[in-house]
């Protein structure tokens, strides 16, 4: 069992996410945004974060830039739908550039993210 944060602003899939993950019998934390991601980090030891890129307040790219520096043990995939000025492929190599350990893009096939979720949670042992 490990402990996962999920972050992604689309309440409706940050919670189907929590439903698949929790099957695998992980401990799972969600946050809607990323200061509210961050703030949970900061109190917590997750092995890993899943995070959205598009996202209000915070979003997912400075998430992995601030997760790289302050906790650079935790692992992170990286989900994105794409953005209003910059395409779903452009968004995720930027991710991957910056440290993300997986990237994938939206719509999420689940059981590509349970391969890559394990996969990381193995790098990490
Ligand atoms: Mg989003």
């Amino acid at each position: 069992m490990s402990r996962i944060l999920v972050i992604d602003d689309e309440p409706h899939l940050r919670t189907l996410i929590q439903k698949f993950l929790l099957l695998d019998d992980h401990e799972v934390d969600l946050a809607e945004d990323g200061n509210k991601g961050l703030k949970l980090i900061e109190g917590n030891s997750y092995d890993l974060v899943i995070t959205d890129i598009v996202m209000p307040e915070k979003d997912g790219l400075e998430v992995v830039m601030e997760l790289k520096q302050l906790f650079p043990n935790i692992r992170i995939i990286v989900i994105s739908g794409g953005g209003e000025r910059l395409n779903i492929q452009d968004l995720l190599k930027m991710a991957r550039l910056m440290g993300a350990d997986r990237v994938m893009s939206k719509p999420l096939d689940f059981i590509k993210l349970q391969s890559a979720v394990r996969e990381v949670l193995a790098m990490q042992s």
